[in-house]
């Protein structure tokens, strides 16, 4: 399984470091040689290529004021075609680029903070091409008022034509990747509603924030709020983003069974996670020179943090955790590239989308393969459930059944008839209770022995279900007992019933275990009257049953005229006492 995933980890490495480097992108390295100057905010634009620039030093203190980048185009671009400047949005107040042509005239444009108006491009980048595609670009001034950090500005020349293929390629990527992401936030939270499982809602929460951070981080949030371009957005997404990392380490830490991490490790894990989601709040507001101090502590943390959630997972893997070996396939795509992007600087490669579009689709797979370790799991729980629920279901036929006969026991009758009763009594229509006793069936034991005795009871048994149907029940109360429930019959009709019941059961064909010995049966009616209440109308059915036993037996004796019955089976046991 190790083996496997390291496998699959190697595999995106080396992918991610073969990735195209964009055809003739050249990143503009602000650190090195770039020339720069810094003036006060009061400086007008025109005045800036009548600037000193130094060309062999950092620039410094220019927070408050403005920073002037000069660049050269051909240094960059080989082709003397009309280069498009590309910028990383970063923290700003106000970005100008002046393009110098041939011809000694520089034509300015601008972006503000809070509007980039149609400058904007997908991953987070800021596009300026010449107005005058034919002229020859010789020099190209940048301006930043107010920036934060030149050490987090990324600049890109690219020939036009490439600037606009790669910022639809990125579109499409992003769109893709977003896509997924929402997908999987719906779906996790929608199954975590569903089936309450907390783990569910870390993921659906995590996906969600990360598709928030997407949305904004790429600027396809300008499309809806135009107003948000710029510093919020940046601020934003460094806020979500540690959000997110925090919300990750959260859930894989609390996902595994607690009983398999010790308690320092977890504690340590969730704390890890917590402080980046602390210091993400500075790190978010700060527009000061600190922000490079604060991002490399956060840096270090959250590398500290990834480390802390892989150990947490090996752990639980190695004590047996299924979650944690589900987590590991799921997590170890984002963490690997969370922690590229922490340990290479990946700059502005990967067409400009940079570090970022590796760690949203890093987390788009996540979201998916999270998405589908869930459903393999409920379907593991549905599969269990239902196991359980046959069962069970087994365990309660059980219950209402006879296991000699495997007809209906008491309980099973009762059940059944209730509602039959119930029916009956408020529809007004008959329904009696049939109480069977095999007559004289203790000598059949004695003569024959007791599995003999089992074997009529059985055959009874069979011969007795087969009226079995909607309007009667039957069943074996006990012993040698057995019941019918019959709908539709009464008075004359209902003991004619069941003296044919009678007959039949008496004809039934015992000969392979008794020889010839008849085995009649003795037969109570009692009708449904006043109440539906089975009690009564089985003590009525055993009154006349006594009865018909009393009175000769292998005869039918209807509760309301107990005495008065004939007996046609009499003759068969005053020759059988002969
Ligand atoms: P009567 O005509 O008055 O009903 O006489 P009887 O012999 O049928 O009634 P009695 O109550 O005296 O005896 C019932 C016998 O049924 C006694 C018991 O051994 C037998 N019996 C009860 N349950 C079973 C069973 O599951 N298998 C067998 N083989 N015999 C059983
Ligand atoms: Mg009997
Ligand atoms: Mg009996």
């Amino acid at each position: 399984m190790v083996h496997r995933w390291g496998a699959v980890l190697a595999l995106f490495i080396t992918i991610v470091g073969w990735m195209p480097k964009p055809a003739h992108a050249v990143g503009v390295p602000v650190e090195r040689g770039l020339c720069h100057a810094v003036t006060p905010l009061a400086t007008t634009d025109a005045q800036g290529p009548g600037l000193r620039f130094a060309c062999d030093s950092a620039p410094r203190q220019y927070q408050q004021g403005s920073l002037w980048l000069r660049i050269e185009p051909d240094r960059y671009l080989h082709s003397r075609g009309t280069p498009t400047l590309l910028v990383h949005y970063s923290r700003f107040d106000r970005l100008a680029v002046g393009m110098r042509y041939a011809d000694g005239r520089t034509e300015w444009q601008q972006v503000r903070n809070g509007n980039y108006g149609d400058y904007w491009r997908p991953g987070a980048q800021v596009a300026f091409a010449p107005r005058n595609r034919d002229a020859v670009v010789t020099a190209i001034f940048v301006r930043f008022d107010r920036l934060a950090s030149h050490n987090l500005l990324r600049l890109r020349l690219l020939p036009a034509g490439t600037a606009e293929l790669q910022s639809g390629l990125l579109a499409a990527l992003i769109g893709a990747a977003l896509t997924l992401l929402a997908i999987g936030a719906l779906y996790n939270l929608s199954l975590a509603i569903a089936v309450r499982r907390q783990y569910l809602a870390w993921q659906g929460a995590w996906a969600a924030i990360v598709f928030l951070w997407g949305t904004l981080w790429s600027q396809f949030v300008l499309m809806v709020v135009p107003g948000l371009a710029g510093s919020f957005s940046a601020q934003a997404s460094t806020l979500l983003s540690t959000t997110a990392i925090m919300l990750a380490t959260f859930s894989a830490a609390t996902s595994v069974e607690r009983v398999l991490l010790p308690r320092w490790l977890r504690g340590a894990t969730l704390a890890l996670g917590l402080s980046v989601g602390i210091l993400g709040i500075p790190a978010s507001i700060v527009r000061t020179a600190s922000i490079e101090t604060l991002g490399a502590v956060l840096g270090v943390l959250v590398l500290a943090d990834l480390l802390a959630v892989a150990i947490c997972l090996a752990w639980a893997v190695k004590r047996g955790s299924r979650e944690a070996r589900d987590l590991v396939a799921a997590w170890s795509v984002p963490m690997a590239a969370l922690a590229l992007t922490e340990l290479v600087d990946i700059g502005s490669g990967l067409w400009g989308g940079g570090a970022q579009i590796l760690v949203l689709f890093a987390a788009a797979w996540q979201t998916i393969w999270l998405s589908i370790a869930a459903s393999r799991r409920l379907a593991r729980f549905r599969a269990e459930r239902d196991l359980a629920r046959a069962a069970e279901a087994r365990a309660s036929e059980l219950a209402v059944r006879d296991p000699l006969t495997g007809i209906h026991n008491r309980r099973g009758f009762v059940t059944t008839v209730t509602p039959m009763m119930l029916a009956a009594h408020r529809s007004h229509t008959p329904m009696a209770l049939l109480l069977i006793d095999i007559d004289r069936f203790k000598a059949i034991n004695d003569v024959h022995g007791h599995e003999a005795g089992d074997t009529v009871l059985c055959t009874l048994a069979d011969r007795l279900a087969r009226w079995q149907g909607p309007m009667c029940a039957t069943a074996r109360l006990g012993g040698e007992e057995f019941a019918m429930m019959i709908g539709q019959f009464e008075g004359p009709s209902l003991l004619q019933f069941a003296d044919h019941v009678r007959q039949e059961l008496g004809a039934c064909d015992h000969r392979s275990t008794i020889g010839d010995r008849p085995v009649t049966v003795s037969i109570g009616v009692a009708e449904l009257r006043e109440t539906a209440d089975y009690q009564q109308l089985y003590r009525a059915a055993d009154r006349a049953l006594y009865v018909a036993k009393d009175s000769g037996r292998n005869r039918v004796i209807h509760a309301d005229h107990a005495a008065s019955q004939v007996a046609p089976g009499k003759e068969i046991e005053e020759a059988e006492a002969r």
